[in-house]
């Protein structure tokens, strides 16, 4: 199979059709148009085989996930997602592996109704490359600067699943089989918080996605908005999956430490707390509070029923 009749079969054939797409696939450039009033939001993600995910993942997962984490960032600025382009790097032109990955991204593009309008298909090792484009209101970006102190730390879902299901699949780990397939869903399957980021953007001062670790996210926060945190560790949401497959002691270091959550880090005033719930509401997921800011210039405390913890360890960063 050849460069252009991959793309003609595979990724040319998405059914959502967006209407604010003038020209897709199939020329030198996709032309698009911005709603009026509201600012273009870009971000790219790439994942590399071997470094970003084993190199036996299912290509539907692949792709799955190459999606999520680019919506995650959109989540985390408040934006609402729109189109994506692909740049896909590819050993050999496998036509099973290609249907399952182009299965996977048309099945989370169309959920979030959001459409492919590109790319580029490459031979060479397998690397997906993705650029997700979406939309705020003018001068109304979720930001990871303007935390306060006295804001309260909050996160969605659970954290350190996906740490936990890395650690299975290389064999350092076990669960029974329900937990198992929990906890691997939540590694290859992320679930981009979008409802929750554009809800977010009304009533939180900041937010971040944990997508490198709890305890390296906070610390964007707290370095961009000149702020200190204390969080009790004893309040991190952990799934009860986790619970009933490690210690607690470790669960708090997946939690703290593990990457991969596609999980909402953010900053909310004391006034707003209570409006919280109202608006996660309908957004599908939970949020726990774990902690609070205060003025202690980037200085991060982690608290264990209030007496000091201590955890060596930190987030993930390449060439480390
Ligand atoms: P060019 O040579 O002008 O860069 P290409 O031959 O690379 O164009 O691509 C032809 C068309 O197919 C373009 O519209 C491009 O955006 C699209 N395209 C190429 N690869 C992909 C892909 N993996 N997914 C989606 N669209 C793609
Ligand atoms: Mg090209």
């Amino acid at each position: 199979m050849k460069e252009f009749s991959i793309i003609e079969s595979f990724f040319k054939s998405g059914r959502h059709q967006r209407r604010d797409v003038e020209i897709g696939i199939g020329d030198d450039c996709a032309v698009t148009n911005v709603p009026e009033g509201q600012s273009l939001v870009v971000t790219t993600d790439t994942l590399v085989s071997g470094v970003h995910f084993p190199e036996d993942t299912e290509a539907r997962a692949i792709a799955h996930k190459a999606i999520a984490v680019n919506l995650s960032d959109l989540a985390a600025m408040g934006a609402e997602p729109a189109w994506v382009s692909l740049s896909l790097s590819l050993p050999e032109a496998d036509e099973e592996w290609l249907s399952d990955f182009s299965r996977g991204l048309h099945e989370i593009t169309e959920y979030y109704t959001v459409q492919l309008i590109g790319g580029d298909t490459v031979k060479g090792p397998l690397t997906i490359t993705i650029t997700a484009h979406g939309f705020i209101p003018k001068e109304q970006a979720l930001t990871r600067s303007k935390a306060r102190p006295g804001d309260w730390l909050y996160v969605t879902g659970t954290l350190g699943d996906a740490g936990l299901a890395f650690d299975i699949i290389t064999g350092r780990k076990d669960a029974t089989p329900a937990d198992k397939e929990y906890l691997l869903g939540r590694l290859n399957y992320p679930t981009p918080r979008v409802l929750a980021g554009t809800t977010l953007r009304r009533i939180a001062h900041s937010c971040i996605d944990v997508s490198d670790g709890l305890l390296s996210d906070v610390q964007h926060i707290l370095n961009a908005s000149n702020c200190g945190a204390v969080i009790h560790v004893d309040k991190l949401p952990i799934s009860k999956p986790m619970m009933d497959s490690v210690e607690l002691s470790e669960a708090l270091r997946y939690a703290l430490a593990a990457g991969d959550d596609y999980e909402l880090l953010f900053t909310i005033s004391e006034e707003q707390k209570g409006n919280l719930e109202v608006a996660l509401a309908n957004s599908n997921v939970s949020a726990t509070c774990i902690g609070q800011l205060n003025g202690m210039s980037e200085k991060l405390e982690l608290k264990f029923e209030d007496e000091p913890y201590h955890i060596n360890a930190s987030g993930y960063q390449h060439f480390a």
